[in-house]
């Protein structure tokens, strides 16, 4: 999990509207930064992407949506809350 917090800073990763968001926690949800502020589960490959094609930060209650967006067989399927 500290491994997967790495790529958050290895990536680009530019999210600072919610300090909830954190590397830690979502890493600790599955999610490893595999672009430029893109996310994407180990597990079931859910992918989410944090802002828009303008490169403003999409809404906190959108991104949430998208985050428990796992597979239902997915180990981390609707743990974000
Ligand atoms: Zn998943």
């Amino acid at each position: 999990m500290v491994e997967r917090a790495k790529t958050f800073q290895i990536f680009k990763w530019h999210y600072r509207s919610n300090d909830e968001l954190n590397p830690y926690l979502l890493s600790s949800q599955g999610y490893e930064c595999v672009d430029l502020n893109t996310l994407e589960c180990i597990v079931c490959h859910n992918k989410v992407l944090f802002t828009t094609e303008e490169g403003n930060e999409r809404p906190l209650d959108e991104l949430l949506k998208e985050l428990n967006n796992h597979e239902a067989s997915c180990e981390y399927h609707g743990q974000i809350g």
